[in-house]
């Protein structure tokens, strides 16, 4: 894949942009270690004082770059605009919190006493260069929530973004840079997905996370288990929507249109496979396509836009194709389920019933804003149908009975249960997955420390 800026409205090559080749890479690998040898050892204050100029100039630039991103992934301008917004808060948050969540951390006295110890301590210090390599769905918060953290612990990062989001690589880097970070803190490296697994074998680079398709996961967490470095993976999910007999109907038909085709329902934790029970199965499905149906499917630069195009031409190819297949298999469309004309990659809102288990798209992840329902007759069998997916990212359930939920907490298969509302990240919260979503976690202390040297410090 070329790297360049295309526009998914149009299908419009609007700039393409050479890869770095090796010597490019070679000067910012060594700049990456340089800077790590002096940045490790400044203090939380100096860090947070560079995070939060770098979240103030990223606000001033909210217009500009919602337009860029929108330009270059295609999810509707105020979307783009909000997903800025909310770097800009996680940035802050873990600018006021780093120096909290990475104290050194006193062992119980009986314990220190114990080990032979006249004194101990747990003390968090960062491992040094982390490649960060990143998708195009959500091109500046998937990337801030790994660089603000890590930039608070004494990292530094080096970014591959995906080749269809450049420019917004190219900003990201420069903001860090123009808040006062020393340049080598956050730098971005412009290569395509092949050029990866070389830059992962340097010595220099300690840690990798990845989000992004499993086989993407799977590669640079097989490069990574031989050279034994530390990787968070948050790949994909086809997270299950519980609506339960008494669940607020209006509420839950609302949050499942929206959480379905938020970022035109390219997103890893939107609500995928809509399980029913059977007493409200007809109310909430036929309500749930009408509200698809409603949706205002067209230009993502217009602010009345609900839907955008996806990403790539690719994209679209790839959900049509599972869309067919489930018809194929003797799914019923009760919305959407045909590819409009005309330029630019879009796809309808639709709404699949009938689904089997036999469907590739009760296994794979539909990256765009198609749903499935499914018919429960009982909690038991809802959670069965939930847990029956490789993926184990997130959940979401519906009812207003606290022993249902209990259930629900107690046996669904994911990083996450959120009850009577849909699934969404912030920085107070760990995010991310089992199964085949991946492992480690990003956000909260959680995230902070997974690229952290855990080091015991001990007085004889
Ligand atoms: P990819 O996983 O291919 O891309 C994500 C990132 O990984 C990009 O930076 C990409 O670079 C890089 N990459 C791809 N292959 C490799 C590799 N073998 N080694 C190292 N890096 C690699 O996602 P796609 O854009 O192709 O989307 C395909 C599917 O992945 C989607 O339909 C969806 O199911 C899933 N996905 C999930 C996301 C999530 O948020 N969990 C986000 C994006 C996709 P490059 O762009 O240069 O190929």
């Amino acid at each position: 894949m070329p790297i360049a800026t295309v526009n998914p409205a149009t299908g419009e090559t609007l700039r393409t942009y050479e890869a770095m080749g090796e010597e490019e890479i070679e000067r910012r690998l060594q700049l990456a270690e340089a800077t790590f040898r002096t940045y490790r050892t400044t203090g939380f204050e100096e860090r947070a004082r560079l995070l939060r100029q770098a979240a103030d100039l990223l606000e001033e630039d909210l217009e500009e770059l919602g337009a860029l991103v929108t330009t270059e992934m295609g999810k509707p301008v105020a979307q783009s605009r909000a997903e800025a917004a909310k770097c800009a808060k996680a940035m802050r948050w873990y600018a006021d919190r780093a120096a909290s969540l990475l104290a050194d951390e006193e062992p119980d006295a009986a314990d220190v006493k114990d080990s032979g110890a006249s004194r101990a301590l747990v003390r968090y210090r960062p491992l040094g260069p982390v490649l960060a390599v990143m998708p195009w769905n959500f091109p500046l918060w998937q990337v801030m929530r790994f660089a603000a953290p890590a930039l608070m612990a004494g990292n530094v990062g080096l970014l591959k973004h995906a080749s269809n989001v450049p420019g917004t690589a190219l900003y990201l880097e420069d903001l860090f840079h123009r808040a006062g970070f020393p340049e080598g803190c956050f730098q971005t490296l412009l290569i395509g997905s092949a050029a990866v697994d070389g830059v992962l074998r340097d010595e220099r680079v300690r840690a990798a996370t990845l989000t992004g398709s499993e086989p993407a996961g799977r590669a640079v967490a097989a490069t990574s288990g031989e050279m034994i470095k530390k990787t968070v993976l948050e790949l994909g999910g086809s997270d299950p929507f519980v609506v339960m007999p008494s669940a607020d109907l209006d509420r839950a038909v609302r949050v499942a249109v929206t959480a379905r085709t938020q970022n035109a329902g390219q997103s890893c934790i939107a609500a995928k496979r809509f399980i029913v029970h059977e007493a409200v199965y007809g109310a909430f499905t036929e309500r749930f396509a009408e509200g698809m149906r409603a949706l205002r499917m067209g230009d993502p630069m217009d602010e009345e836009t609900d839907v955008g195009p996806l990403s790539s031409e690719q994209g679209v190819r790839d959900l049509e194709e599972l869309v067919q297949d489930a018809v194929r298999g003797g799914a019923r469309v009760l919305c959407g389920g045909e590819r409009p004309g005309g330029p630019g990659w879009y796809y309808p809102p639709t709404v699949l019933a009938g689904i089997t288990r036999d469907m590739r798209v009760h296994r794979e992840e539909a990256f765009g804003p198609v749903a499935t329902v499914y018919r429960a007759d009982d909690l038991d069998e809802a959670v069965l149908i939930a847990n029956d997916s490789d993926f184990g990212l997130s959940s979401n359930v519906w009812t207003q009975d606290d022993a249902e939920v209990d259930r629900f907490v107690r046996d669904l298969e994911a990083g996450g249960v959120y009850v009577n509302g849909m699934t969404a990240s912030h920085p107070a919260f760990p995010f991310g997955g089992v199964k085949r979503s991946g492992y480690g976690r990003e956000l909260s202390g959680h995230g902070i420390r997974e690229f952290c040297n855990i080091t015991t410090v001990w007085h004889g």
